[in-house]
């Protein structure tokens, strides 16, 4: 028999279950309130790292390994095939753990001699750089539309409306009501308006600068970085759209309904510095763009893939990408399929009891 799901929300995360589910032969409706991938939506910027270091954590390091491939298979061309660079500032930080964890997962990685990968670069802060040469970074709201895009070649259903949650049905505002075997809910930054009852999430406004940058700055051909200790990332100029400098310090409370998208002074003062302290040869280069998105952080930077406690296993709530869902969307869609189903217990770190602060996932920093 033909089981049945909605799934509400056509950022990265709900994209990456309907179309698992739909390829899998069930009957999906696919809700989103725009177009996959919009501009508001943290599914919506150009470019998203795609990297396996997750420090000592072995199932994110696998899990973006497996999404990796699975991007890969939807479209080679999704993922510009650059490499990511780690600056580590300690010898026993997080790279450090990486380093022992991709080892251990058989994950290619290796310490490298910054100056042979970028064109200008101070490394006087540096205890070593780790290079992780299978990472790359992916084509984000463009990959985000092509996961969509094939639940529906897959079979779903996608319907443009703004959905709400009554008990186990889907309500529409077009007055529609959706019912399902299973409902998923995948709303990014608007799940704490829909279900802050049960789930816990901090919505931070992130800011993404673009600098103009000569042509040896090119990606691929410059990697994707990451500064942990400095709470930085950014990569080259890819496809021309200047390169890219990203302050990953928690930024203010945003609301990505009704928040003017105008980047904080402090964060591109932050971009600013990091850019000519990193890459001197850059200081002072134009700023030519920016954008404000938003993180949905959790406290440990875990996922949430639970089913809502009221509703058993016929509701799930998926979200909290703490700024990384891009690494291991399509991967957690396929383990969502197995936990809907039953077919393996779901992930008890990603449930929505109490969770530490003790742990991150992502570099963490103050302004
Ligand atoms: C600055 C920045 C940098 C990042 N860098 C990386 C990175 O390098 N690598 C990485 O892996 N990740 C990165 N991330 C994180 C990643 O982009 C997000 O985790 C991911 O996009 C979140 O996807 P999502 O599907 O949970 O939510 P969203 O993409 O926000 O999608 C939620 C969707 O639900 C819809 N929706 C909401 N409410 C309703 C409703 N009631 N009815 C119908 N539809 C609704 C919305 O319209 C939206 O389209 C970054 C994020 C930011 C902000």
């Amino acid at each position: 028999m033909t089981r049945s799901a909605v799934v509400v929300g056509a950022g990265v995360l709900g994209s990456s279950v309907a179309d698992r589910l739909a390829r899998s032969g069930w009957s999906v409706r696919h809700v989103e309130a725009l177009a996959p991938g919009h501009v508001r939506s943290g599914s919506g910027d150009e470019s998203r790292l795609i990297r396996a270091s997750h420090g000592a954590d072995a199932l994110h390091t696998r899990m973006s390994r497996r999404a990796l491939e699975l991007w890969r298979e939807l479209d080679p061309a999704l993922v510009a095939p650059a490499g990511v660079a780690w600056f580590a500032r300690r010898e026993d930080g997080w790279e450090a753990d990486s380093e022992a964890t991709l080892t251990a997962c058989g994950v290619p990685c290796e310490r490298v001699d910054p100056e042979f990968l970028f064109p200008s670069v101070r490394t006087d802060d540096l205890a070593f750089t780790l290079l992780e040469p299978e990472a790359g970074i992916l084509h984000a709201r463009v990959a985000c539309r092509a996961l969509a895009d094939r639940a529906v070649a897959a079979g779903a259903e996608r319907i443009r409306a703004v959905a709400r949650p009554d008990g186990e049905r889907v309500v529409l505002d077009d007055g529609r009501v959706l019912e399902a075997d299973v409902v998923v809910w995948a709303c990014g930054a608007w799940m704490p308006a829909l279900f802050g009852d049960v789930l816990s999430l901090r919505i931070t406004q992130q800011d993404v600068f673009y600098f103009a940058a000569p042509g040896a700055w090119a990606t691929p051909g410059v990697p994707g970085w990451v500064d942990y200790d400095g709470a930085a990332y950014g990569l080259g100029d890819l496809d021309g759209r200047g390169l890219k400098v990203a302050p990953d310090v928690d930024g203010p409370p945003f609301d990505a309904e009704t928040g003017e998208r105008r980047v904080h002074p402090e964060h591109e003062r932050f971009a600013r510095e990091y850019l000519a302290h990193r890459f001197p040869a850059l200081a002072g280069t134009p700023l030519i763009g920016a954008r404000t998105c938003q993180y949905e952080i959790t406290e440990d930077t875990w996922f949430v893939a639970a089913p809502h406690p009221e509703h058993g296993a016929r509701v799930w709530l998926l979200g909290g990408g703490s700024g990384h869902a891009f690494k291991h969307g399509p991967a957690l869609g396929e383990r969502m399929e197995a936990w809907i189903t039953g077919a393996e217990a779901a992930e008890p770190r990603f449930g929505l009891g109490p969770r530490s602060a003790d742990t991150s996932l992502r570099t963490i920093g103050e302004l």
